[in-house]
């Protein structure tokens, strides 16, 4: 009677270990100009700066000018600020203990002889952060609409075309990690409810719970399973979808 039921739909021990830091992440800054953070910087700048070549390349030309990239700490470890364009993205350094210790637990459950970091490293520095460049994307294509399951749906969709494109592997890899993930957690969506219907009428109530994450990985499981899988350029012609 309880698997409905916003709040319980994580295994325990799982939930708290592995998404703790999606409910409460310090907003913390890393070590100012250290060589490290400017070596962090400069790799994701390169991915940046591919994505928007990426883009030009299949024909469309972006009405913004690219992000600014601050490395922090932000909620769910990256976000997208429409009305500056700057993308917030987490930098290791900048992770309490308890954030890392989650990355090195979420590394012995994906047993794939990465370390925490590693682990942080595919999951924020190449997922999330070209995540977050599709809603740039949006933005500059103006489909910023309330529909949150659009909005989120869409960048998914195109993120995964992206890495499909241009790594085969790590899109294989981040498949597998989020079908590993979501299978140690229950589904929120209560019987009877269209999961984009509740996603919507709760957007407000679950940007800070782990029930976020089990749609964002959701997600991109059904992007994963279109037939056909649609081309990068049809993603980036429609941001938004459905
Ligand atoms: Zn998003």
């Amino acid at each position: 009677m309880f698997a409905n039921r916003l709040l319980s739909f994580c295994t325990a021990f799982l939930c708290a270990t592995l998404y703790g830091a999606q409910i409460a992440a310090p907003a913390t800054s890393p070590p100012k100009n250290s060589s490290s953070s400017e070596a962090q910087r400069a790799k994701l700048v390169a991915l940046q700066d591919d994505f928007i070549e990426t883009i030009k390349a299949n024909g469309f030309q972006p009405s913004l000018a690219a992000p600014t990239i601050v490395l922090d700490n932000p909620p769910s470890y990256g976000n997208y600020e429409d009305e500056s364009n700057v993308l917030h993205i987490a930098v290791w350094a900048a992770l309490s203990p308890e954030q890392q210790a989650r990355f090195a637990r979420l590394a012995g459950l994906l047993a794939e002889g990465k370390t925490g970091e590693e682990t942080f490293e595919d999951g924020v520095h190449h997922w999330v952060f070209i995540h977050e460049l599709s809603h740039w994307w949006q933005a500059c294509q103006h489909k910023t609409s309330d529909n949150h399951y659009s909005v989120e749906y869409g960048a998914n969709r195109i993120a995964a075309a992206y890495w499909r494109s241009k790594d085969p592997a790590f899109m294989g890899r981040t498949e597998k990690k989020m079908r590993t993930v979501i299978a140690t957690m229950t589904q929120p969506v209560p019987e009877g409810k269209s999961p984009e219907k509740y996603f919507n009428e709760n957007y407000e109530k679950l940007g800070p719970t782990p029930a976020y994450i089990w749609f964002q990985y959701s997600m991109v499981l059904k992007v994963q399973s279109e037939a056909p899988l649609p081309s990068l350029h049809q993603t980036l012609q429609q941001p938004t979808y459905p």
